[in-house]
């Protein structure tokens, strides 16, 4: 049986930063398809990554060889109530999990900021929401399927395999490709939420008892703006406000700013001094308003991100210390860094910045070795792709890597920093080795078909 494939397949991913041709390119819809593309790529001495709906910004995926796409392995083969938990295949998206969630009474207790991307996406890189309490998405793996670079198929079950599991849950496509995953969930619950526009000092001055008053918390901020946006939701047992017609406002909404944003793209690429009107403006389109919904329905964006002009993201995740004192920090050396281009007529950054705290993390590559993994905060810059970005997220990566314990979005920009693989062996330290030893141990990918030259770079090769 031949596999169909597209030769000399352009590749791009969401956010347009990165691209490349691929030899073949597939679309199986069984595991034993992606078995026997494996073994035939082993066979041929080619590599394989895999890709869910590629909105990372890393070029964790990129190959010129053999590149699998999960999208036509979009089932959801069972969700249970009782134990509430949710069986799929690794192309479902985040979105169709959430309706499934609502479905049966089920919810995950923390979501990621958009529906399209996969869930085989979001628990290989370990996807963070905005709760103090819940980790990553792959700490809700209970266990998963996946095809080993031998073609064989392995599973990797949380409460009986330990330090493998550690390795598996977030493994950026290195351990195998998965073919089914299940996560662990909580009984549906309602949440208060509120958007809050505040002052900005005052904001960042009151973060420590902001987080620990709340279930969930993020700020927004748009450059140039006095105010932050800060989003907060509190578990309630009050009976949902939020309606099917303020779902479809949203994404009426949504869709309107999509419009807006094709037209404006270019204008910040032509007269980057409007930027701040700009930035004005998007702060204002985040009102301040309270409503009842249900967790699941608790989610910033909308497919329609995916039709908007891409945008490029920086940002990293680090432990937030005694008062937050390194949250406030990370926080200043963003703004301080915007106001400095400002000065010089430059404005690298005219999307939002974001920052959230997220919960315990136990997978190997996803908490710092020997340090403090119970509650993590994550930062985030957004912009749309002009000629100072790349020097300013460089500059503002550097400084914010200089705090204690912090490490890059394993999805997000991070591949041009020069000393990279160097700061990522430091902070992962043991865990990393733990990782790649496991790795190597278990023989999952003996001949490495799953490292591309960016993985070999940071992990593999000596530096
Ligand atoms: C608008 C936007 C909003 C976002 N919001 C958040 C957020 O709130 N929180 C957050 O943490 N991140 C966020 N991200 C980043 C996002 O979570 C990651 O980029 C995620 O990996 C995207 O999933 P994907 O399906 O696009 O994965 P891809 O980008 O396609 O792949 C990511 C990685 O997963 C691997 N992979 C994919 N499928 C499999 C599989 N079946 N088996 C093994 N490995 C696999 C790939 O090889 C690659 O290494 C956001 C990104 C965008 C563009």
């Amino acid at each position: 049986m031949s596999i169909p494939f597209r030769a000399n397949y352009h590749w791009h991913n969401h956010g347009k930063n990165l691209s490349s041709t691929v030899a073949r390119y597939y679309e199986p819809t069984s595991v034993a398809e992606i078995q026997q593309i494996v073994k035939e790529a082993r066979q041929n001495g080619r590599k394989v990554r895999v890709v869910g709906d590629s909105h990372s910004w890393s070029p964790l995926a990129v190959t010129k060889d053999d590149l699998i796409s999960t999208r036509r392995l979009n089932k959801i083969l069972n969700v249970s109530i009782n134990p509430p938990r949710i069986t799929v295949e690794p192309g479902v998206t985040v979105g169709e999990t959430l309706r499934a969630f609502v479905k049966h009474g089920v919810c995950l207790p923390m979501n990621v900021d958009l529906p399209t991307i996969t869930i085989g996406g979001a628990v290989a890189v370990g996807a963070n929401g905005f709760s103090k309490k819940w980790g990553t998405y792959a700490e809700f793996v209970e266990e998963v399927e996946l095809v080993t670079g031998a073609g064989e198929l392995r599973t990797v079950n949380k409460w009986r395999d330990g330090d493998l599991w550690r390795a598996v849950a977030c493994s950026l496509g290195l351990f195998g490709i998965f073919t089914k995953i299940t996560l662990s969930l909580q009984p549906a619950f309602n949440v208060r939420v509120t958007n809050h526009k505040i002052e900005m000092r005052q904001a960042i001055d009151e973060v420590a008892q902001t987080f620990e008053a709340h279930d969930y918390a993020q700020y927004f901020w748009f450059p140039f703006n006095r105010e932050i946006t800060l989003q907060t939701s509190d578990v309630t047992d009050e009976a949902v406000t939020w309606r099917n017609s303020h779902q479809r406002w949203k994404n009426v909404n949504g869709w309107l700013e999509t419009g807006a944003t094709h037209l404006v793209k270019p204008l910040l690429g032509w007269f980057p001094q409007i930027t701040p009107h700009f930035a004005r403006f998007a702060s204002n389109s985040m009102k301040a308003e309270t409503h009842i919904m249900a967790q699941s329905d608790n989610m910033l964006l909308g497919r329609w991100i995916n039709y908007m002009v891409p945008s490029l993201n920086a940002s990293v995740s680090f432990p937030p210390g005694p008062a937050c004192k390194r949250v406030k920090e990370a926080w200043h050396i963003a703004v301080d860094l915007i106001d400095a281009e400002a000065k010089a007529g430059k404005y690298p950054v005219n999307l939002a910045m974001n920052m959230r705290l997220f919960g315990k993390s136990t997978a190997w590559l996803h908490c710092i070795a020997n340090g403090d993994n119970e509650t993590t905060c994550n930062i985030q810059i957004t912009s749309f792709a002009n000629k100072h970005w790349e020097a300013f997220k460089n500059c503002l990566m550097e400084r914010w890597l200089a705090i204690p314990g912090a490490r890059p979005h394993w999805a997000k920009q991070y591949q041009d920093l020069p000393q990279i693989a160097n700061t990522l062996r430091a902070v992962y330290g043991e865990n990393l080795e733990a990782f790649l030893r496991i790795r190597q141990a278990e023989g999952v990918d003996p001949d490495n078909i799953f490292v591309n030259p960016f993985l070999e770079a940071l992990f593999f090769s000596c530096q």
